[in-house]
């Protein structure tokens, strides 16, 4: 394929041409991996959800008025009272994802880096309730703390394929992960809306303060893996996050809270405490 027309793309992308603004990103994307297996696995298997999916963004480009600066903030698509009022009607808490790019990474000493290693879903913490030094500084173990509590599974983002094969596909297919609240990139924010509401994902999407990939080169590195800076969420986006587990938690029966988490495929899903089972994982904190 030859070179990709980025200005233009950019250019439609700024004007939201046919209510879209995904140009750049899709064409970019055309012979990518995850594009085929999202294109192929929603849009041609649920041709009527795709089209609703589509219709929705292009009412909610249109509501923004092709303006990309809300992008660098908050989506939440419904307003986030009604987020969470549904999210309270399931009786399951969202997914909340967070970029493995959040795990904490110091070249100078390791002991204060994950000991999971990076671009990959894997938490010790999570699985082995063996906290190391690093995960006193970790945002993942803070916020899945609180999502434990709130009965909300839990993913550590890497790739687009994988988002596609473990969160979107089971979504679009089963119902598997009717809402996702997802703390990323501001640039990733812009681009997941579409596949999200082709899924028919209720969606918060939170954005990094700093460490964020800013453009398509820096993101596809991402997506392999390759990420040296450590992102960090601002207190605005985790205030608001905390904010919504709070609520959800609130609204969960005592005798019902989730104790730890167990791992099915690359997710943390809560569960309630067993008779016979060892201390909680978390206290709170
Ligand atoms: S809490 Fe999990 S992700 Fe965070 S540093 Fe510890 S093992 Fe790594």
């Amino acid at each position: 394929m030859g070179p990709l027309p980025k200005n233009f793309c950019g250019r439609l992308d700024e004007a939201g041409f046919g209510r879209i603004q995904v140009w750049d990103f899709g064409f970019r994307s055309l012979q990518r991996e995850y594009a085929r297996l999202f294109f192929l696995g929603a849009v041609v298997a649920h041709p009527l959800k795709a089209a609703r999916g589509i219709r929705r963004y292009r009412q909610f480009i249109r509501d923004n008025k092709g303006g990309t600066a809300g992008y660098s903030r908050f989506v939440s698509l419904p307003d986030e009272a009604v987020f969470l009022e549904r999210a309270r009607a399931r009786g399951r808490g969202p997914l909340v994802g967070l970029g493995f790019c959040l795990k904490p990474l110091d070249s100078t000493d390791p002991s204060r880096s994950c000991p999971s290693g990076r671009p990959n879903h894997d938490c010790l913490f999570f699985e082995r309730r063996e906290p190391r030094p690093a995960c006193s500084d970790c945002a993942i173990r803070e916020i899945g703390s609180r999502a434990l509590e709130a009965g909300c599974p839990v993913y550590i983002m890497t790739s687009a394929k994988d988002i596609a094969r473990d969160f979107m596909l089971p979504q679009i297919r089963r119902g598997v992960f009717p809402a996702a609240a997802l703390v990323l990139c501001p640039y990733s924010v812009q681009v997941i809306i579409p596949p999200l509401l082709i899924c028919g994902v209720d969606l918060l999407l939170l954005p990094y303060s700093a460490g964020s990939c800013a453009d398509y080169e820096q993101w596809l590195r991402a997506d392999r893996g390759i990420k040296d800076e450590r992102t960090t969420i601002d207190g605005e986006s985790k205030e608001r996050l905390l904010g919504l587990l709070a609520g959800l938690n609130a609204g969960a029966g005592a005798g019902t809270r989730s104790r730890r988490f167990e791992r099915r495929g690359n997710v943390f899903f809560p569960v309630q405490k067993k008779t016979g089972d060892g201390p909680a994982l978390f206290n709170g904190k």
